[in-house]
């Protein structure tokens, strides 16, 4: 176990606030854009399984291993919050209904997840959480499989946290709760960033953190949600609005100190 992050600790500094001693952010499409890199990921899981499982590759291209998963995540509902298991289960399950080694299934997802670490963060990404990390806790909450201590991004956060961590995937509280206990914070000491408007900005609120949208892509906001606290479309003004903006904006009913 790590010591008590020193961001943790609320500072006199003036750049600092003392109502978030802790940010938790989602990675994919957040951080980074997800669909380039799944696809490169699974190409390459595909042009391995050619060389090495021929017979299941010249079966199989990427959309039938795809639909393959989603029917184990539908058979085996208590696994379908690890994808990394989904993943490592069904390529065993498609490798012995070829007759190939079964003990294949976990170098192919070695391979496919060197390449899913492969992410090319957004420009404002690196620089924001240098900034950030001197000030407060980061913590990362995925549902993905992506380890930002194989990224560009490593030695940044406190912790990198996944559904396998917590027993469930977002929307569900676990993953926030596991955060906010890494950090000794209240929900009301954190803040989440997010782009995913139910997984993330209601998932965070619902378990009482402050959230904030992040829009990278233009997208409107569900009709059917209450509106996010406040929307960025980079990182950049999130420090502008932990900076002095925002910080009185956001008082709700229930929410007075
Ligand atoms: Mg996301």
């Amino acid at each position: 176990m790590m010591g008590l992050h020193p961001a943790t600790r609320p500072t006199n500094n003036s750049m600092s606030d003392t109502r978030f001693r802790l940010i938790t952010l989602d990675l994919d499409d957040t951080l980074w854009p997800l669909g380039p890199v799944i696809e490169a990921a699974d190409t390459a899981l595909h042009g391995w399984l050619s060389r090495h499982a021929p017979r299941l590759a010249a079966t199989h291209d990427l959309a039938s291993l795809r639909q393959h998963r989603r029917t184990l995540m539908q058979t085996m509902p208590e696994i379908a919050h690890d994808l990394g298991q989904i993943r490592r289960r069904s390529l065993a399950s498609l490798l012995e209904s070829f007759n190939y080694a079964v003990s294949l299934a976990e170098d192919g997802v070695a391979y496919f997840q060197m390449h899913r670490n492969r992410v090319a963060p957004f420009a404002d990404v690196a620089p924001v959480l240098h900034a950030l990390s001197r000030r407060y806790c980061l913590i990362s909450l995925t549902n993905g499989t992506a380890d930002p201590e194989a990224t560009a991004l490593r030695g940044l956060f406190h912790r990198n946290l996944t559904p396998v961590d917590a027993g469930a995937a977002k929307p569900d509280p676990a993953l926030f709760r596991h955060a906010l206990a890494h950090a000794g914070c209240t929900p009301r000491e954190a803040l989440h960033l997010g782009d995913d408007p139910w997984m993330d900005v209601e998932a965070a609120r619902a378990a009482g953190l402050t959230a904030i949208w992040v829009n990278r892509y233009g997208r409107d906001w569900p009709r059917e949600l209450a509106p996010p606290h406040h929307t960025v479309t980079d990182l950049n003004q999130v420090l502008d609005w932990l900076d002095g903006r925002g910080q009185v904006a956001i008082e709700e009913p229930g929410h007075a100190v």
